[in-house]
């Protein structure tokens, strides 16, 4: 698939960031072409488009770019996930783990209804944790979680167990 490509080639790679041994997914690179931008857009919007999602929840931070702009085109609302303090009104949140510590994601109470149908967006995937604990949160709020999707998969047929049986869609797999 030339899109494909297209995405691949724009992604930086940043070796040892944030720390020693890591090989960072820099999609900010991606962000500045925007013909191959809006190619990763497209696939998903094509993808979504009809099947009845009223709702993209969003990953802080980069899952907010990629979700909004699919949020649009498949007109459905666009729902952030936060990091705790964030949202300024009444939350419901989920805890998940880290490699050290743990995190916490928040969402707005009212901003989903029960029973709508949800797809889950953030850049990247690696151990599915975050995704995981994303999907929580929408059951907790009641709707219903009909896929998860990243540009990039990091991670290994392991994470889709974690994922509740959710579908997980990818663009790319960077070996
Ligand atoms: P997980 O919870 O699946 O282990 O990690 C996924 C989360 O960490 C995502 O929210 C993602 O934005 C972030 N993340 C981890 N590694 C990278 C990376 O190499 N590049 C980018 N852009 N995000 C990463």
């Amino acid at each position: 698939e030339p899109r494909l490509q297209a995405i691949s080639q724009a992604i930086r790679v940043v070796p040892h960031f944030p720390k020693q041994g890591i090989m960072f997914q820099d999609i900010t690179t991606l962000l500045l072409d925007h013909k191959a931008f809006k190619h990763a857009v497209d696939i998903f919007v094509h993808r979504y488009r009809d099947m009845d999602i009223s709702v993209v929840a969003g990953v802080e931070a980069r899952g907010f770019i990629f979700g909004s702009s699919i949020a649009l085109g498949i007109d459905a609302k666009f729902v952030p996930l936060c990091k705790p303090g964030k949202l300024p009104g009444e939350v419901i949140s989920e805890k998940y783990v880290l490699e050290y510590g743990t995190d916490c994601l928040e969402l707005h109470v009212g901003a989903v209804q029960s029973s709508e149908r949800v797809i889950i967006i953030d850049d990247l995937v690696a151990t599915g944790g975050t995704l995981s604990a994303a999907i929580r949160l929408l059951e907790l709020a009641g709707a219903e979680v009909v896929e998860c999707a990243c540009v990039i998969g990091l991670s290994d047929l392991k994470v889709r167990s974690k994922l509740n049986g959710k579908p997980l869609y990818i663009l790319l797999e960077p070996r």
